[in-house]
Order: structure tokens, then sequence, then C-alpha cells
């Protein structure tokens, strides 16, 4: 297990750096090696819109690795079968930061692949992927339709052929990434947890959390975020597979966490206006100052119970040292006649209150 370092704030740019720079993620670097990022870029879409990984995160690991004098950096993705690289990658605005520092891009779709030896046989995998020096794993957590999650295993699925994807469906999604993850094992990850999607990993209905963190366990940052999302880590099958092949380890303790600021520091400026299904089921909490992180963790919870936000669940910065009568989230609303603690709490332990 590693440390999980966290970070909250407005930019994903400076967050980036400020993770990178904290766990001194220039050891990782072999000499003179080269440094891939792999973001989510799944389909043609804005990080708004909760499916792709900000190209600010993108940014900052170049000005880092940079500034640390790694010479060879490039971006490498393949979005998902039926949708152009080339396009996406200018939708999400990548194209801009690769032309700004002068950092090749490559369509995984159009790279050699190798077969390699796998938990569960083999496994045909893009050549730029494999001879990374560093590969650097950068998800967005959020939901999806089919693995109910997906962050830090399941973006290596971008390092595959078309080919391979369709056979990693056809054999049901689980044990292929549980095997990929072991066998790629990325040694730096980190997680665009600003904007993801709260079911679906094309977007839809974001949910915003202004939250980055780093580790260097792929299992542990998945489990990790499972309780984030307030996800049983048992209905999402791939990370303990993944375990069990050696991939990492699904233990997550609360000395693992490295916390660089307070969540106040991701309370947007204007007034957070939530869309969709996140938007009809937070309509009537009594929502005041609320931090992006304490807003979505109620936010996951109320999705996964199926439990509709009322009038009687207070949560945010201005119901602090109020006497409240309903359920409070988070530390601020302490002064609720029940609550649930933390700052912020995670979706897992709003989950578990909504239900009890
Ligand atoms: S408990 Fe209060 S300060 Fe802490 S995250 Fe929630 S709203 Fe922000």
């Amino acid at each position: 297990m590693g440390k999980i370092y966290q970070i909250y704030g407005q930019s994903a740019h400076d967050m980036t750096v400020s993770l990178l720079e904290a766990s001194d993620a220039i050891r990782l670097v072999p000499a003179g090696g080269s440094v891939a990022l792999k973001p989510n870029l799944v389909i043609a879409g804005t990080p708004e819109s909760g499916a792709t990984t900000h190209p600010g995160v993108l940014s900052g690991c170049i000005e880092y690795f940079r500034a640390h004098g790694v010479r060879d950096i490039s971006v490498i993705e393949g979005s998902w079968i039926g949708d152009n690289t080339m396009r996406a990658m200018r939708v999400a605005g990548y194209a801009e930061v690769c032309d700004h520092y002068s950092v090749s891009f490559h369509d995984l779709k159009k790279d050699k692949t190798r077969a390699v030896d796998t938990a569960i046989g083999k496994m045909e995998i893009c050549g730029r992927a494999l001879d990374a020096g560093l590969l650097v794993d950068l998800p967005v957590l959020k939901g999806h339709g089919q693995t109910i999650m997906t962050c830090a295993l399941k973006n290596l699925k971008g390092c595959l052929p078309d080919k391979e994807k369709r056979r990693f469906h056809a054999m049901g999604l689980h044990r292929p990434i549980a095997a990929l993850g072991a066998y790629m094992r990325p040694r730096l990850i980190v997680v665009d947890s600003i904007c993801g999607d709260l079911d679906f990993e094309e977007g839809g209905n974001p949910v915003t959390m202004n939250r980055m963190y780093l580790g260097t366990d792929a299992v542990q940052l998945d489990a990790y975020g499972c309780q984030l999302m307030g996800l049983d880590i048992a209905s999402v099958p791939y990370i303990s597979l993944c375990e069990q092949f050696g991939g990492g380890f699904t233990r997550v303790s609360a000395d693992d966490l490295v916390e660089l600021n307070h969540p106040e520091a991701g309370l947007s400026s204007t007034p957070q206006r939530p869309s969709g299904i996140v938007g009809r089921i937070t309509r009537n909490v009594q929502a005041d100052s609320a931090c992006s992180a304490c807003f979505a963790a109620l936010a996951r919870a109320l999705y996964v119970s199926g439990v509709q936000g009322t009038d009687r669940m207070y949560i945010g910065q201005g119901w602090r040292g109020k006497t409240i009568d309903g359920l409070g989230i988070g530390n601020c609303c302490r002064g609720a006649s029940r609550c649930v603690h933390g700052c912020p709490p995670t979706a897992e332990d709003v989950l578990a209150e909504l239900t009890r």
C-alpha cells in the first residue's frame, strides 16, 4: 500500500503540479527515461461533461516533468470503439496543450501491439504503453453503465487496440480489466475527481467534487474511489480480482491519506447549480456554502440509495454553529439532531446513514 496524496481546488493544472511535487513523483522516472501520459479520452467530450480528463492535468504533468529534466514526454490514448481519437483530443482541449508545449499525441488505435502473458492468458497491448519509461495513468473518477465505476484500472483499457477492447466486452469486462491492471501495474496515478459523471463513462450528469488525488497503487486508488462514490467494493468485482492477480492492495486506511489542503479550497465562488439527475435528487436539500466534495458525497449517496433529498437535510458552512432539526451532512452541521461527521464525509458514510 502506498500513500494517497489528496488536494482540493479549482485549477486542474495547479492541483496536479502540487500533487506531483508533494509526492516527489520524479523519483519514479528511470534515469533518461520517457514519460507517457495516459488520460481518459473515452469520447469526444469536454471535462465539464464529466467524461474526460481535464487538459490542465496534462499541462500540469508536462510542466512538472519538464522542470525536472524529463525531455521525452508524450500523450497516448485511444478513444472507445466508434469514436475518433483525434477528434476527441481536439474537443477535450488536448490539441492546444500539446501544441503549446510541443508534446506529441499518439492515437493508440494506430499503434503497433504486442502479445503479453497475463493472469488470464495472452493479451494484445499497444507498444507505446508497454515501452514508456513511466506510464502515468490519468483517469477520471466516474460512474460506468456496466462496471458501476471506472477509475485507475479501467482507464488502462485505452492502451488496447479496438479488437482487444471488443474481446474484453465479450469476456464480461471484469476479469480482463483485472488481468490488464495486474500486468501493467502503473507506478503513478493522478486521479481527476474534479467533475466525474454520476453513472456513465460518456458523461451527461457531472458531479463537481473539485478534488484530485495521487497514488502508486491503482487497486488501492480504485478502492478509495469506491468509498468516495458510496459504493461497496464488491459491486465492482475487477478491483478485488486485480488484487488476487497481484496488481495491488484494496486496503485503504486513514493513515494512508496525506491531505495537502482543506475542502474549502474547492468551494466555488459562484453557487453550484447541479443539473440533470444530480439537480433533481438534491433540489430540496438545504445547502448553504457547501464545499464541492461535501455536496458530491451527498449527491452520490442519494443516487446510490434511491433516497430523494429533502428540506430536512442540511449541508454547508452556512450551518456552522447552528442548531438544526434534521440530518446534517459534514462537520459544519454538527448542530443537527443527526449528523454524518467528516470534513468532508465520504459518500459511503452518508449512504450508511441514509439506509440505516
Ligand atoms: S464539513 Fe463544511 S468545511 Fe468540511 S467539506 Fe463539508 S461544507 Fe466544507
